[in-house]
């Protein structure tokens, strides 16, 4: 282990209150956000979040732009703290973690995929992955490159291992970066808006690698516009609006069946959004096929 993985080591100047945190880390429930409130400057953004993602689960969160999706997911890792409420993660709660060692110690668990992917365009693939395994969490070299060839498999891109990201496509760059977040065997993974950057043509490959690491049981918080997968791949899903949680339930439910007009109302704009979306699939794959005729 290197000299920086130590300094941010969870392990490390254990606190006396931590066998409370170990006996929780038993709890089903992986992260639990209650009444949270959080305004920049004066413009309230959320106002009272109460949502929780139990172990193995994939929650999505959709809503309008500007409902407060993102700022939930960044409340969730620490990136910026709410004025108001209880955040915990495996039990820990994360407003008290003060402390830059405390922060990476919870960052290091917690993966977030972007709509950027920020891979190192200098670095291949291979060494995209590996550097935050060993720099960061002090694996041994061989290890994080068994490691990384694996889930560039598993990502469906075995055969990138020595290309650069400019070599890629943007679907094929995405996956890397899910590869990347994987590499730190995260106990949770956000997603924001995975695929809004994406070419059409590439969106189902991303959404596939998601919906079968959802299927292998990793815990996921998803913010999506992508409204049939988030119907697929969702134990539970919230709709928020206004930075409140409008209505939250099973996928049946929400999609099928929602109780709030607002939802109602979102979903069928959405809807209309998606069809929109498919035929412009459609369209350019045909073209791609006729492309490579
Ligand atoms: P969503 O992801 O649902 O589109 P966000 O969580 O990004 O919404 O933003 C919610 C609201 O908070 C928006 O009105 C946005 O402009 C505002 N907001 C987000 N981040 C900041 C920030 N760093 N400073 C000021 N306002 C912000
Ligand atoms: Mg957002």
């Amino acid at each position: 282990m290197n000299r920086l993985a130590l300094a941010v080591d969870p392990l490390e100047h254990t606190p006396p209150s931590v066998d409370r945190e170990v006996k929780k880390s038993a709890d089903p429930v992986l992260v639990s956000l209650s009444d949270v409130h959080l305004s920049f400057g004066a413009a309230p953004v959320l106002n009272g979040i109460n949502l929780s993602v139990r172990r193995g689960e994939a929650v999505s969160i959709i809503g309008p732009s500007g409902s407060g999706k993102s700022t939930i997911l960044r409340c969730i890792n620490g990136l910026i703290a709410p004025q108001h409420g209880e955040i915990r993660v495996d039990g820990i709660d994360v407003r008290a973690q003060h402390t830059d060692a405390q922060k990476i110690a919870l960052r290091k668990r917690i993966g977030f995929v972007f709509q950027q992917y920020n891979l190192f365009p200098h670095l291949s693939v291979l060494a995209n992955l590996t550097i935050a395994p060993v720099s960061v969490l002090g694996r041994s070299r061989a290890e994080a490159e068994h490691d990384a060839h694996a889930l560039l498999k598993k990502v469906r891109l075995a055969d990138k291992a020595h290309a650069y990201p400019g070599e890629l496509s943007g679907g094929q760059q995405q996956r890397v970066a899910i590869a990347r977040t994987l590499a730190m065997r995260p106990d949770l993974i956000l997603f924001d808006e995975v695929t809004s950057a994406l070419d059409p043509e590439t969106v189902g490959e991303v959404l596939n690698v998601i919906g079968e690491l959802v299927d292998d049981g990793q815990t996921c918080v998803l913010v999506t516009h992508e409204m049939r997968f988030a119907e697929d791949v969702s134990d539970e899903v919230f709709f928020t609006e206004g930075g409140v949680i409008v209505e939250h339930g099973e996928p049946s439910q929400i999609f099928g069946a929602p109780d709030n007009d607002r939802t109602r109302l979102f979903l069928q704009r959405a809807r209309g959004e998606d069809r929109r979306a498919l035929r412009k699939r459609s369209r350019s794959n045909a073209a791609l096929a006729l492309a490579t005729l």
